[in-house]
Protein backbone atom coordinates (compact mmCIF):
# COMPACT_ATOMS: atom_id res chain seq x y z
CA UNK A 1 0.00 0.00 0.00
CA UNK A 2 1.37 3.79 -1.19
CA UNK A 3 0.77 5.53 2.18
CA UNK A 4 2.65 8.76 0.60
CA UNK A 5 -0.95 9.43 -1.74
CA UNK A 6 -3.51 12.50 -0.13
CA UNK A 7 -6.10 9.28 -0.26
CA UNK A 8 -4.08 6.64 1.40
CA UNK A 9 -2.84 9.34 4.51
CA UNK A 10 -6.62 10.30 4.99
CA UNK A 11 -7.55 6.65 5.20
CA UNK A 12 -5.13 6.45 7.49
CA UNK A 13 -5.63 9.15 9.40
CA UNK A 14 -9.45 7.86 10.04
CA UNK A 15 -8.66 4.57 10.82
CA UNK A 16 -6.19 5.60 13.27
CA UNK A 17 -9.30 7.81 14.75
CA UNK A 18 -11.66 5.06 14.59
CA UNK A 19 -9.28 2.67 16.36
CA UNK A 20 -8.64 5.26 19.02
CA UNK A 21 -12.60 6.10 19.59
CA UNK A 22 -13.22 2.39 19.90
CA UNK A 23 -10.61 1.65 22.30
CA UNK A 24 -11.85 4.80 24.58
CA UNK A 25 -15.39 3.54 24.33
CA UNK A 26 -14.80 0.30 24.81
CA UNK A 27 -12.74 0.90 28.04
CA UNK A 28 -14.53 -1.09 30.99
CA UNK A 29 -14.98 0.65 34.45
CA UNK A 30 -13.84 -0.77 37.42
CA UNK A 31 -16.84 -3.28 38.15
CA UNK A 32 -19.27 -2.94 41.15
CA UNK A 33 -19.96 -6.41 41.00
CA UNK A 34 -20.12 -7.97 44.76
CA UNK A 35 -21.68 -11.05 44.54
CA UNK A 36 -20.57 -14.11 43.75
CA UNK A 37 -22.49 -17.03 42.39
CA UNK A 38 -21.98 -20.53 41.26
CA UNK A 39 -23.80 -21.20 38.29
CA UNK A 40 -24.54 -18.52 35.15
CA UNK A 41 -27.11 -18.60 32.82
CA UNK A 42 -26.16 -16.03 29.85
CA UNK A 43 -29.08 -16.16 27.40
CA UNK A 44 -28.93 -14.10 24.21
CA UNK A 45 -32.05 -13.46 22.29
CA UNK A 46 -30.63 -12.83 18.68
CA UNK A 47 -31.87 -9.70 17.04
CA UNK A 48 -34.09 -8.75 20.39
CA UNK A 49 -34.29 -4.96 20.47
CA UNK A 50 -36.49 -3.00 22.78
CA UNK A 51 -39.18 -2.76 20.48
CA UNK A 52 -39.37 -6.63 19.43
CA UNK A 53 -40.63 -6.83 23.01
CA UNK A 54 -43.01 -4.24 22.55
CA UNK A 55 -44.36 -5.24 19.98
CA UNK A 56 -44.95 -8.61 21.00
CA UNK A 57 -46.48 -7.53 24.06
CA UNK A 58 -48.57 -5.32 22.31
CA UNK A 59 -49.79 -7.88 19.61
CA UNK A 60 -50.35 -10.95 21.58
CA UNK A 61 -50.86 -9.85 25.06
CA UNK A 62 -48.18 -11.91 26.80
CA UNK A 63 -46.82 -10.76 30.09
CA UNK A 64 -42.58 -11.32 29.43
CA UNK A 65 -40.87 -13.80 32.12
CA UNK A 66 -37.90 -11.46 31.36
CA UNK A 67 -39.00 -7.85 31.90
CA UNK A 68 -39.93 -9.71 35.78
CA UNK A 69 -36.23 -9.96 36.71
CA UNK A 70 -35.39 -7.08 39.34
CA UNK A 71 -32.69 -5.39 37.43
CA UNK A 72 -32.74 -4.11 34.05
CA UNK A 73 -30.88 -2.18 31.60
CA UNK A 74 -29.67 -1.86 28.06
CA UNK A 75 -26.41 -2.93 26.26
CA UNK A 76 -24.72 -0.93 23.70
CA UNK A 77 -23.84 -3.56 20.35
CA UNK A 78 -21.42 -1.21 18.38
CA UNK A 79 -18.62 -3.32 16.68
CA UNK A 80 -14.88 -2.01 16.54
CA UNK A 81 -14.54 0.74 13.73
CA UNK A 82 -18.37 0.44 13.04
CA UNK A 83 -22.01 1.82 14.47
CA UNK A 84 -23.95 -1.75 13.82
CA UNK A 85 -22.52 -4.80 14.39
CA UNK A 86 -23.33 -8.43 13.27
CA UNK A 87 -23.57 -11.74 15.03
CA UNK A 88 -19.77 -12.43 14.64
CA UNK A 89 -18.50 -9.09 16.63
CA UNK A 90 -21.37 -8.86 18.59
CA UNK A 91 -20.81 -12.44 20.58
CA UNK A 92 -17.37 -11.99 20.52
CA UNK A 93 -18.30 -8.95 22.79
CA UNK A 94 -20.54 -10.90 24.99
CA UNK A 95 -18.36 -13.74 25.01
CA UNK A 96 -14.76 -12.29 25.30
CA UNK A 97 -15.32 -8.43 26.95
CA UNK A 98 -13.33 -7.17 23.72
CA UNK A 99 -14.94 -5.51 20.52
CA UNK A 100 -14.02 -7.25 17.40
CA UNK A 101 -14.34 -6.64 13.78
CA UNK A 102 -17.63 -7.70 12.10
CA UNK A 103 -17.39 -11.25 10.69
CA UNK A 104 -14.27 -12.07 13.12
CA UNK A 105 -15.21 -14.60 15.85
CA UNK A 106 -13.24 -14.39 19.36
CA UNK A 107 -9.84 -12.46 18.15
CA UNK A 108 -8.57 -8.88 18.80
CA UNK A 109 -9.52 -6.18 15.59
CA UNK A 110 -6.01 -5.66 15.46
CA UNK A 111 -4.57 -9.39 15.32
CA UNK A 112 -7.67 -11.27 13.34
CA UNK A 113 -5.58 -14.28 12.45
CA UNK A 114 -4.74 -14.93 16.13
CA UNK A 115 -1.15 -14.80 15.61
CA UNK A 116 -0.05 -13.19 19.25
CA UNK A 117 -2.89 -14.70 20.87
CA UNK A 118 -6.87 -14.26 21.50
CA UNK A 119 -9.45 -13.11 24.34
CA UNK A 120 -10.42 -16.00 26.00
CA UNK A 121 -14.15 -16.54 26.44
CA UNK A 122 -16.49 -16.90 29.51
CA UNK A 123 -16.96 -20.46 28.39
CA UNK A 124 -12.90 -20.81 29.00
CA UNK A 125 -12.87 -18.83 31.80
CA UNK A 126 -15.30 -20.78 33.73
CA UNK A 127 -13.47 -24.41 32.51
CA UNK A 128 -10.45 -23.04 33.74
CA UNK A 129 -11.82 -22.48 37.39
CA UNK A 130 -13.22 -26.02 36.76
CA UNK A 131 -17.14 -25.23 36.03
CA UNK A 132 -18.86 -27.56 33.57
CA UNK A 133 -19.89 -25.69 30.35
CA UNK A 134 -22.98 -25.88 27.26
CA UNK A 135 -23.97 -23.97 24.63
CA UNK A 136 -27.78 -24.93 23.53
CA UNK A 137 -29.22 -22.70 20.71
CA UNK A 138 -31.88 -23.19 17.73
CA UNK A 139 -29.38 -22.32 15.08
CA UNK A 140 -26.35 -24.15 13.47
CA UNK A 141 -23.85 -24.46 16.09
CA UNK A 142 -21.63 -23.57 13.79
CA UNK A 143 -23.65 -19.98 13.83
CA UNK A 144 -21.91 -16.77 14.95
CA UNK A 145 -23.22 -16.65 18.28
CA UNK A 146 -22.48 -20.10 19.44
CA UNK A 147 -19.04 -19.99 17.45
CA UNK A 148 -17.79 -16.96 19.87
CA UNK A 149 -18.56 -19.02 22.83
CA UNK A 150 -16.59 -22.03 21.78
CA UNK A 151 -14.36 -20.87 18.60
CA UNK A 152 -11.33 -18.87 17.37
CA UNK A 153 -11.30 -17.51 13.84
CA UNK A 154 -10.92 -14.39 11.52
CA UNK A 155 -13.90 -15.76 9.85
CA UNK A 156 -17.48 -16.64 10.99
CA UNK A 157 -17.85 -18.52 8.02
CA UNK A 158 -15.19 -21.19 8.49
CA UNK A 159 -17.98 -23.98 9.43
CA UNK A 160 -15.64 -26.63 9.16
CA UNK A 161 -12.92 -24.90 11.16
CA UNK A 162 -15.26 -23.50 13.97
CA UNK A 163 -16.89 -27.41 14.26
CA UNK A 164 -13.22 -28.73 14.93
CA UNK A 165 -12.47 -26.33 17.43
CA UNK A 166 -15.91 -27.07 19.14
CA UNK A 167 -15.45 -31.18 19.18
CA UNK A 168 -12.37 -31.25 20.70
CA UNK A 169 -12.98 -28.48 23.36
CA UNK A 170 -13.81 -29.11 26.63
CA UNK A 171 -17.09 -28.02 26.73
CA UNK A 172 -19.68 -30.36 27.91
CA UNK A 173 -22.71 -30.09 25.65
CA UNK A 174 -22.85 -28.36 22.05
CA UNK A 175 -26.30 -28.54 21.01
CA UNK A 176 -27.87 -27.25 17.70
CA UNK A 177 -29.14 -27.15 14.18
CA UNK A 178 -26.55 -29.91 12.26
CA UNK A 179 -23.65 -27.79 11.32
CA UNK A 180 -22.84 -30.73 8.70
CA UNK A 181 -19.40 -31.20 9.43
CA UNK A 182 -19.00 -34.15 11.51
CA UNK A 183 -21.11 -37.60 11.92
CA UNK A 184 -21.80 -40.26 14.36
CA UNK A 185 -18.36 -42.08 14.26
CA UNK A 186 -16.16 -39.05 14.37
CA UNK A 187 -18.09 -37.01 17.06
CA UNK A 188 -17.53 -40.42 18.70
CA UNK A 189 -13.73 -40.12 18.02
CA UNK A 190 -13.10 -37.46 19.87
CA UNK A 191 -14.49 -38.74 22.80
CA UNK A 192 -18.49 -37.20 22.09
CA UNK A 193 -21.89 -38.77 22.41
CA UNK A 194 -23.74 -37.52 18.95
CA UNK A 195 -26.80 -37.04 19.27
CA UNK A 196 -29.83 -35.80 16.88
CA UNK A 197 -32.53 -36.40 18.31
CA UNK A 198 -35.16 -35.11 21.62
CA UNK A 199 -35.12 -38.82 22.81
CA UNK A 200 -30.88 -39.16 22.42
CA UNK A 201 -30.89 -35.82 24.23
CA UNK A 202 -32.78 -37.30 27.10
CA UNK A 203 -31.24 -40.23 27.62
CA UNK A 204 -28.07 -38.39 28.25
CA UNK A 205 -26.38 -38.47 31.79
CA UNK A 206 -24.24 -36.08 33.18
CA UNK A 207 -20.83 -37.58 32.57
CA UNK A 208 -21.52 -37.72 28.80
CA UNK A 209 -20.36 -35.16 26.89
CA UNK A 210 -22.28 -34.50 23.84
CA UNK A 211 -22.82 -32.78 20.29
CA UNK A 212 -26.05 -32.34 19.68
CA UNK A 213 -26.53 -32.08 15.75
CA UNK A 214 -30.36 -31.50 15.12
CA UNK A 215 -31.19 -31.54 11.70
CA UNK A 216 -35.11 -30.21 11.18
CA UNK A 217 -35.10 -26.54 11.33
CA UNK A 218 -35.02 -25.93 14.86
CA UNK A 219 -37.83 -23.53 15.51
CA UNK A 220 -41.69 -23.63 17.68
CA UNK A 221 -43.36 -24.19 14.34
CA UNK A 222 -41.34 -26.46 12.34
CA UNK A 223 -40.45 -29.02 15.50
CA UNK A 224 -43.88 -30.30 16.51
CA UNK A 225 -44.47 -33.50 15.96
CA UNK A 226 -40.53 -34.21 15.24
CA UNK A 227 -38.42 -35.96 17.18
CA UNK A 228 -36.63 -32.31 18.02
CA UNK A 229 -36.17 -30.54 20.97
CA UNK A 230 -37.71 -27.12 21.39
CA UNK A 231 -35.48 -24.69 23.17
CA UNK A 232 -36.80 -24.72 26.30
CA UNK A 233 -36.55 -28.55 26.84
CA UNK A 234 -32.82 -28.04 25.58
CA UNK A 235 -32.30 -25.56 28.30
CA UNK A 236 -34.24 -27.82 30.98
CA UNK A 237 -31.98 -31.04 30.24
CA UNK A 238 -28.54 -29.18 29.82
CA UNK A 239 -29.75 -27.38 33.35
CA UNK A 240 -30.18 -31.11 34.93
CA UNK A 241 -27.04 -32.50 33.20
CA UNK A 242 -24.74 -29.22 34.01
CA UNK A 243 -25.72 -28.76 37.60
CA UNK A 244 -24.04 -31.65 38.93
CA UNK A 245 -20.50 -30.37 39.81
CA UNK A 246 -19.39 -28.42 43.19
CA UNK A 247 -17.90 -26.13 41.40
CA UNK A 248 -21.06 -24.98 39.27
CA UNK A 249 -21.66 -24.06 35.54
CA UNK A 250 -21.84 -21.75 32.62
CA UNK A 251 -24.21 -22.11 30.10
CA UNK A 252 -25.25 -20.09 26.94
CA UNK A 253 -28.58 -20.53 25.90
CA UNK A 254 -29.36 -19.02 22.12
CA UNK A 255 -32.71 -18.33 20.65
CA UNK A 256 -31.75 -17.71 17.34
CA UNK A 257 -35.44 -17.32 14.61
CA UNK A 258 -35.85 -13.81 16.53
CA UNK A 259 -33.31 -12.41 14.16
CA UNK A 260 -34.15 -14.76 11.38
CA UNK A 261 -37.63 -13.73 11.24
CA UNK A 262 -36.85 -10.11 11.29
CA UNK A 263 -34.38 -10.16 8.23
CA UNK A 264 -37.69 -11.04 6.44
CA UNK A 265 -39.55 -9.21 8.94
CA UNK A 266 -41.62 -11.95 9.20
CA UNK A 267 -43.59 -10.51 12.44
CA UNK A 268 -45.50 -13.03 13.20
CA UNK A 269 -42.61 -15.66 13.25
CA UNK A 270 -40.43 -13.43 14.96
CA UNK A 271 -42.82 -12.52 17.54
CA UNK A 272 -43.42 -16.66 17.76
CA UNK A 273 -39.29 -17.09 18.32
CA UNK A 274 -39.83 -14.63 20.93
CA UNK A 275 -41.88 -16.39 22.93
CA UNK A 276 -40.61 -19.03 22.88
CA UNK A 277 -36.81 -17.63 23.88
CA UNK A 278 -39.25 -16.38 26.94
CA UNK A 279 -40.53 -19.71 27.85
CA UNK A 280 -36.60 -20.98 28.05
CA UNK A 281 -35.66 -17.74 30.23
CA UNK A 282 -38.57 -18.53 32.10
CA UNK A 283 -37.43 -22.71 32.78
CA UNK A 284 -33.82 -20.98 33.52
CA UNK A 285 -35.53 -18.70 36.21
CA UNK A 286 -36.92 -21.42 37.96
CA UNK A 287 -33.93 -23.18 38.34
CA UNK A 288 -31.92 -20.00 39.43
CA UNK A 289 -35.09 -19.14 42.14
CA UNK A 290 -34.83 -22.80 43.54
CA UNK A 291 -31.05 -22.47 43.15
CA UNK A 292 -30.37 -19.45 44.90
CA UNK A 293 -26.95 -19.30 43.80
CA UNK A 294 -27.56 -18.74 39.72
CA UNK A 295 -26.89 -15.55 37.81
CA UNK A 296 -29.39 -15.24 34.82
CA UNK A 297 -28.56 -12.91 31.93
CA UNK A 298 -30.66 -11.92 29.41
CA UNK A 299 -29.54 -9.79 26.55
CA UNK A 300 -29.19 -9.56 22.85
CA UNK A 301 -26.13 -9.11 20.35
CA UNK A 302 -28.28 -6.56 18.36
CA UNK A 303 -31.14 -5.16 16.74
CA UNK A 304 -32.25 -6.61 13.64
CA UNK A 305 -35.45 -4.60 11.29
CA UNK A 306 -35.38 -1.26 12.83
CA UNK A 307 -38.79 -2.04 14.60
CA UNK A 308 -40.20 1.89 15.18
CA UNK A 309 -43.08 3.14 17.01
CA UNK A 310 -45.33 4.77 14.26
CA UNK A 311 -47.85 6.38 16.75
CA UNK A 312 -50.33 3.12 17.40
CA UNK A 313 -48.49 0.34 15.97
CA UNK A 314 -44.55 -1.33 16.34
CA UNK A 315 -43.41 -1.55 12.27
CA UNK A 316 -39.88 -3.17 11.11
CA UNK A 317 -38.48 -0.32 8.91
CA UNK A 318 -35.25 -2.39 7.67
CA UNK A 319 -34.28 -5.39 6.91
CA UNK A 320 -30.70 -5.07 8.51
CA UNK A 321 -29.59 -5.09 11.89
CA UNK A 322 -29.75 -1.69 13.18
CA UNK A 323 -27.50 0.03 16.04
CA UNK A 324 -30.35 0.75 18.82
CA UNK A 325 -29.38 -0.24 22.06
CA UNK A 326 -30.78 -3.73 23.47
CA UNK A 327 -32.59 -4.99 26.60
CA UNK A 328 -30.57 -6.61 29.29
CA UNK A 329 -32.47 -8.21 32.10
CA UNK A 330 -30.23 -9.72 35.54
CA UNK A 331 -31.86 -12.05 38.03
CA UNK A 332 -29.38 -13.01 40.75
CA UNK A 333 -26.56 -10.11 41.14
CA UNK A 334 -28.14 -7.07 42.05
CA UNK A 335 -24.59 -5.51 42.35
CA UNK A 336 -24.26 -6.17 38.60
CA UNK A 337 -25.86 -2.93 37.14
CA UNK A 338 -27.39 0.03 38.64
CA UNK A 339 -31.43 0.07 37.54
CA UNK A 340 -31.71 1.56 33.91
CA UNK A 341 -28.42 1.63 33.37
CA UNK A 342 -27.00 1.58 30.11
CA UNK A 343 -23.41 -0.35 29.48
CA UNK A 344 -21.21 -1.68 26.63
CA UNK A 345 -21.84 -4.77 25.69
CA UNK A 346 -17.82 -5.95 26.74
CA UNK A 347 -19.13 -4.67 30.22
CA UNK A 348 -22.11 -7.91 30.42
CA UNK A 349 -18.93 -9.86 29.74
CA UNK A 350 -16.70 -8.74 32.37
CA UNK A 351 -19.21 -7.95 34.94
CA UNK A 352 -20.13 -12.11 34.15
CA UNK A 353 -17.03 -12.94 34.72
CA UNK A 354 -16.31 -10.86 37.76
CA UNK A 355 -19.49 -12.81 38.99
CA UNK A 356 -17.96 -15.78 38.82
CA UNK A 357 -15.28 -14.73 40.90
CA UNK A 358 -12.95 -13.29 38.35
CA UNK A 359 -10.03 -11.00 39.20
CA UNK A 360 -9.34 -8.05 36.91
CA UNK A 361 -6.41 -9.83 35.68
CA UNK A 362 -8.30 -13.03 34.82
CA UNK A 363 -10.96 -11.20 32.23
CA UNK A 364 -10.77 -10.36 29.66
CA UNK A 365 -7.29 -12.00 29.30
CA UNK A 366 -5.18 -12.95 25.93
CA UNK A 367 -4.79 -16.70 25.83
CA UNK A 368 -0.74 -17.76 25.90
ZN1 LIG B 1 -28.84 -11.07 11.68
Amino acid sequence: MQFSSPLSKIVSIVTAFLVLISTLMAITPPSRVTAQVKNVIYMIGDGMGENHLEKTKAETGVNLVMETFPLRGKAKTYAFGGITTDSAAGGTALATGEKTINGCIGVYPTDPLALNGYPISLTEYAISIGKKTGIVTTDSTGGATPAAFSAHTSSRSSNDEIARQQVESAIDLIWGKSAGVYDEPTTQGYGRKYISTLSQMNELTANDKSYGQFTSDMWAESIIASDTPTLTQMTVKAIELLDNDEEGFFLMVEGAHIDKHSHSNNASDMMLSLIEFDNAIAAALDFAERDGETLVIVTADHETGKITFNGSTYEYESTSHSSADVPLFVFGCNSFINQDEVINNTQVAVFTARAMGAAPEDFPKKAA
